[in-house]
This record gives structure tokens, sequence and C-alpha cells, in this order.
């Protein structure tokens, strides 16, 4: 399988996050693309391409072009004001406040964002934008008719609405691509998110729509991260009725209800007959995960890689979160390689 990557991820490194009532150094950090990738030569999974430049065209067809417009501009409105550290929001238009977008750059990122694990630093537009067209650039490879891609994407992008941004993630990679598939003459595109939390971003972007259907298997939101989607009862709105299917699951889980949620996913998928299929793909469903509760094993991403296979569907991996760093490397190259068939 062939693998997209490109080094302007390293430019994104923010410093800290409110986790737990602490702030921590960032979970979402370079190492974790720099040790899936040594994985990927180490195992030999096939060439390393870089990504090519498709321009913001593809981008601003999911994306609010005020969202990327703020994203491109500000971290030099944020070192106009000369303060130390990133930039991260602090005040959201919640319920009780207005919805009214302020001036101030503080204020656009409550505009833009819902919460606070989005630092913009000086090379964070440069990496997301990148990420996007790493994303990109192995949806070409697809439509050129490859099997499978991976696409080596960070920062992730599930979490990115069409209009906010959250959860480490800016731009909606598998979602841009999603609609790439589609701007390109296919028809209906499955989008099968396997990352510990739900995708809230890709769900909002198409929850109103048949051509895409979105399954997501994750941590209980009553529990869990993003709390407020993700829950069983959102099965999609107007034409996308019945094309959005959650599955969540309880903490503590291992295979035998993360596997049996998989198989209801993938009979979902079948029935639907896409013409190619993404995999928003999260290995924070590993059992020493520091941020989460499901307890996958290294091996359980080998039979994940082989049931996603047997749909027998065109597929681009897209890289998500996954937090254990020391085992990132394995458990990612295992589900390529139980896909493969290795
Ligand atoms: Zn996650």
């Amino acid at each position: 399988m062939l693998t997209i990557y490109s080094a302007d991820h390293q430019l994104h490194h923010g410093q800290c996050e409110l986790i737990d009532g602490q702030l921590l150094p960032c979970f979402e950090k370079p190492e974790r693309a720099d040790i899936i990738l040594a994985r990927l030569e180490t195992r030999q999974l096939g060439p390393i391409l870089p990504a090519q430049e498709y321009g913001l065209a593809p981008i601003a067809r999911v994306h609010d072009q005020g969202l990327l417009d703020f994203l491109r501009s500000a971290w030099s409105r944020w070192a106009a004001l000369d303060q130390p550290g990133d930039l991260l929001p602090y005040t959201w238009p919640t319920r009780v406040l207005g919805q009214q977008k302020p001036a101030s750059v503080h204020g656009q990122f409550g505009y833009y964002s819902f919460d606070a694990g989005v630092p913009i630093t000086a090379g964070t537009w440069q990496a997301v934008y990148s990420s996007a067209q790493v994303a990109l650039t192995a949806q070409q490879h697809i439509m050129a008719g490859e099997k499978a891609a991976f696409a080596l994407c960070r920062p992730p992008g599930h979490h990115a609405a069409a209009d906010q941004i959250g959860g480490y993630c800016y731009l909606n990679n598998a979602a841009i691509a999603a609609q790439a598939f589609l701007d390109q003459g296919y028809r209906k595109v499955a989008i099968l998110d396997v990352d510990y939390h739900h995708g809230n971003g890709t769900q909002g972007i198409f929850y109103d729509r048949q051509d895409v259907l979105f399954v997501s298997i994750h941590g209980d939101p009553a529990a869990e991260y993003p709390f407020f989607l993700g829950y069983a009862d959102e099965t999609g709105v107007g034409a996308g009725e019945g094309y959005n299917l959650n599955l969540p699951l309880p903490a503590g889980s291992g295979w035998q209800q993360w596997g049996a949620a998989l198989e209801r996913g993938c009979q979902r998928i079948s029935d639907y007959q896409p013409d190619v299929l993404i995999v928003s793909l999260g290995v924070d469903t590993y059992e020493d995960d520091p941020i989460s509760c499901f307890r996958l094993t290294n091996a359980d991403y080998l039979t994940m890689g082989q049931r996603i296979a047997a749909l027998q569907l065109p597929t681009l991996f897209v890289m998500e979160g996954g937090y254990a760093v020391e085992a990132i490397g394995i458990n990612t190259v295992n589900v390529l390689e139980g896909f493969e068939g290795r």
C-alpha cells in the first residue's frame, strides 16, 4: 500500500493543553507522525510519496470561507499583539451569549472553535493545509486506480466542522477527500470512523446528505469527549435520514464489543454499496492510550484491517488520533498490514 506524507506537519507543535484539571504538554505532537513513518519504513509496506498541491478550492468545498480566512491570518494577527505563548481560544458563544462575530482575534477564535484543544502556532496553517493536501493526494491515487492508500495526515481532522475547529482538528481531511471523490464523479462515499472519539465534525458536514454514509464506533458521548454529539439516536436529517450510524460503546470495551460494532458498521456499509470507503483511522482505542478508555490490543488492529478489507472496496485510510506514541506505529501499521493480508 502506498503512503502519502508531508514533513510540514512538524511545523505544528502546540505547547500545552488543558486536560483533567492540568495544563499538560500537548498529546497531539509531531512524534506521532514520525513514529508511524518509521514503522512504515521498517515494515516496508510500500512507497512513501510526497503530497501534491491541489490548492484551497477542494478545502473550500467543505469549509466555511470565514474559517479559512481566520486560520490563514490568525498567527500574524496574534504575533502583532506581541503576546507570549500560542494563540488559544477561551470564550465561546454558548447558549446565553450572542452569536455575532467579534473583531478581535480572541473573539473570532471563540466564534470559529468549540473547545481549547486547538493551539495556533507560527506553522499551524502550513501544517493543516499540507495535511489536507496529503489526503487529497491519496484520494487522487485511488481515483487513478489504486486499490488502497494511506494518508498520513497530521494534524488530524475528524472533529473539525465546516465552520468550527476543536479537538486537535483544524481541517477535516476525511470530509475534504470524500467531497473530492463526489466532485470527480463518484456517486456514493462511505466513511468509517474507528477513532476512539466520535467524528462530530464529519457527521455534521454530511448530516443532511445521502451521498455520504457516515459510520462511527466510539466512546459513549454521555461520558466521553466530544460529549455533545455521537449518540445512537442521531441518524441523519432530511435527505440524510438513515445515512448516519453512531455505535457508541461503554468505557472498558475490548475487542468482543468493538468487533461486534465493527461487524454492524461493515454490514451497513455493504448494504449502502458505496463507490469508495474512507477510514478515519484513529488508534486511540488502544488499551494503553493515555486519554481514552477502550481496551484494544496490538493484534486487534490486524483483525480490524482484515475485516475492513473484506468489504472489497477501494479504501482510503486517513490518519486521525492515537496518543500512546510508543505503540502508535505498530497499531496503525497493523491495520494496514491486516488490510493487505500480510
Ligand atoms: Zn480520538
